[in-house]
């Protein structure tokens, strides 16, 4: 049995945001983390090889650099990590990262009783689109906005957080779940997991590695293939200082004063 856990390395948005003159983000200048939910997709997967005795395959789409970060997840307890990497993915859009992540997953190999983690979102491109398209792609039953779940025999039990309350359901592996931040509070790395990091497997997955996947098509893949494009990104003009009221007294009258009312 297996948790295939898909972890995102992301800008560090905590920071200052460096922006290239055409306004698109400047990642060489940023320091990166790992997705924060991705960390909460993590300690899922621990959580369940602490109850089971499954093995944790964590997996990520991204440049030669992401191996540090693979290490870093593989010393909070994941067992071996995957590196998809190559030049044709370059620039690929949500569609073309799903399929890309979705035949690296698929070459991991998905038995009857695995789970595949993700996070819900990925706080730089924050769409929410990967990890549900990788289930389409995988025709994998997906339980997303996971806050809790149980897992009997081959049965998860999850409550999903929604809007205005929660959404407890069923479903049978294998499956793919997204995972929220109120689903768990993850592991530090332990000095073991660091000590021994190092010696635990990691592939890389590049192009060759996956062309034959029937999921992949050259035409859909990278930023050529990629179906949508950004057509323009910008800064939100920087808004003055805003001004404390004392009370409502204060409100109407500056309103008053303006003519609003
Ligand atoms: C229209 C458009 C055009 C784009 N063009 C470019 C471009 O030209 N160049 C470029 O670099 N980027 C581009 N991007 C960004 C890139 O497509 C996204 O970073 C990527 O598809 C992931 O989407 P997301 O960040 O919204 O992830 P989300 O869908 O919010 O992520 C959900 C979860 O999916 C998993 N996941 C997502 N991405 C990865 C990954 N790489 N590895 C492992 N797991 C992952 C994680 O578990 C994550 O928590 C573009 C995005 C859009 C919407």
């Amino acid at each position: 049995m297996k948790a295939i856990v898909c972890v995102k390395q992301v800008p560090d948005t905590q920071g200052k945001v460096a922006v290239k003159p055409d306004g698109t983000m400047d990642r060489s200048k940023m320091a990166t983390i790992t997705n924060p939910d991705d960390l909460n997709a993590l300690e899922a997967a621990l959580k369940l090889k602490d109850e089971t005795g499954c093995e944790v395959v964590v997996v990520t789409m991204g440049p030669p650099p992401a191996e540090g970060m693979l290490r870093e997840l593989m010393a909070r307890g994941a067992d071996r990590g995957v590196l998809v990497s190559g030049r044709e993915f370059g620039g690929s859009d949500t569609f073309a990262t799903s399929q890309i992540l979705a035949a690296a997953v698929n070459k991991i190999g998905v038995g009857p009783e695995d789970v595949v983690f993700c996070g819900r979102q990925a706080i730089d491109g924050d769409t929410a689109q990967v990890g549900p398209q990788i289930a389409e792609k995988l025709h994998l039953p997906q339980v997303t906005y996971a806050a809790n779940i149980k897992k009997e025999g081959n049965t998860l039990t999850v409550k999903r957080m929604l809007e205005d309350g929660y959404m407890t359901l069923k479903v049978n592996t294998p499956c793919l779940i997204t995972c929220i931040k109120e689903l768990n509070e993850p592991r530090y790395m332990s000095i073991p997991g660091i000590y021994s990091c190092y010696a635990k497997p990691l592939e890389v997955y590049d192009y060759e590695a996956l062309k034959d996947d029937p999921l992949i098509e050259t035409d859909t893949i990278g930023l050529k293939g990629s179906p949508t494009n950004v057509y323009k990104s910008f800064s939100p003009p920087v808004k003055g200082a805003g001004m404390m009221v004392e009370s409502v007294g204060q409100l109407v009258g500056i309103l008053n004063d303006k003519h609003l009312i």
